[in-house]
């Protein structure tokens, strides 16, 4: 576990960190949660506006481009709402 699969990139621009973030607007419920997406997320510990949900949001939403990739949002999720890659 933990090792990342062959992807088809052949090319990597440590410039470009383009991370792919799914919230699935069926699953995430802002109000049944404690909003653990955003409040375990590494990024958001650190000032930045990875993370954007509330009670009153509809649904979480992640920046792609401020998102490591590493994954603990989907760990802490409790409906497996969050897809992060
Ligand atoms: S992604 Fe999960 S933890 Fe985050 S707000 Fe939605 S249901 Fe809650
Ligand atoms: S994968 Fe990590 S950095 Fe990205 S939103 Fe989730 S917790 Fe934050």
């Amino acid at each position: 576990m933990g090792k990342k699969a062959a992807g088809g990139g052949d090319r990597e621009d440590p410039d470009k960190k383009l991370r792919i973030a799914i919230v699935n607007s069926d699953r995430c419920k802002p109000k049944k949660c404690k909003q653990e997406c955003k409040t375990h997320c590494p990024v958001v510990r650190t000032g930045k506006l990875c993370v954007e949900v509330s009670k009153d949001s509809k649904i979480s939403w992640i920046s792609e481009t401020l998102c490591i990739g590493c994954g603990i949002c989907v760990k802490k999720c409790p409906f497996e709402a969050s897809f992060v890659c």
